[in-house]
């Protein structure tokens, strides 16, 4: 889905879903639904620890990124982006997750149990089948570092009562980094 995996070619990639700085993550999912025709889901669920903090599920109509709940938001934005990451590489979403060997096979049944709109299999095997290669994670973890440092601040972030301002300066600061 994209040719350059740094900041140019991930801002030409955004221009191409005619998106612009300070990005929305909600908008982004709205976006690359529309452009890869697959609805595209965000679900938080409580991942049994040790483990990793999210995954994307491909099934055979709809994919869903499942990210930790039991953790800070910043971290759950960080997680998603990451697994819109994966899917923006364009990495195979045939059979591999982000949770490799570390989670027990009672954990795709915890999921579906919470979840049952999504498809057996397709959780099964991005739940228990080979984690993505290194090189994909630093690509993944790449894109997800550009998203973030354009996305829209979080006022929860600001806690000094004068969020207006600070939270405009931060987001004209983040334009600037829209290069
Ligand atoms: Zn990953």
């Amino acid at each position: 889905m994209i040719r350059r995996l740094d900041r140019r070619g991930l801002r030409g990639f955004l221009d191409g879903l005619g998106l612009a700085p300070p990005l929305d993550t909600g908008h982004l999912v709205e976006r690359l639904t529309e452009s890869r025709g697959r609805p595209l889901r965000l679900i938080d669920h409580p991942i049994q620890m040790p483990g990793p903090f999210g995954c994307w599920i491909a099934t055979p109509t709809t994919d869903y990124v499942v990210y930790q709940r039991e953790t800070t938001p910043a971290h759950q934005a960080h997680i998603v982006l990451h697994e819109l990451g994966h899917i923006i590489a364009g990495h195979d979403r045939s059979g591999v997750g982000d949770l490799g060997d570390l989670v027990p096979p009672a954990e795709s049944s915890r999921l579906i149990r919470a979840h049952p709109e999504i498809d057996r299999d397709s959780a099964d095997r991005a739940l228990t089948r080979n984690a993505y290669t290194c090189r994909q994670e630093r690509e993944a973890e790449s894109i997800a570092t550009i998203l973030t440092s354009w996305s829209v601040p979080d006022p929860a972030a600001v806690d000094d009562g004068s969020t207006g301002v600070l939270g405009r300066l931060e987001a004209s600061m983040r334009d600037t980094r829209w290069t």
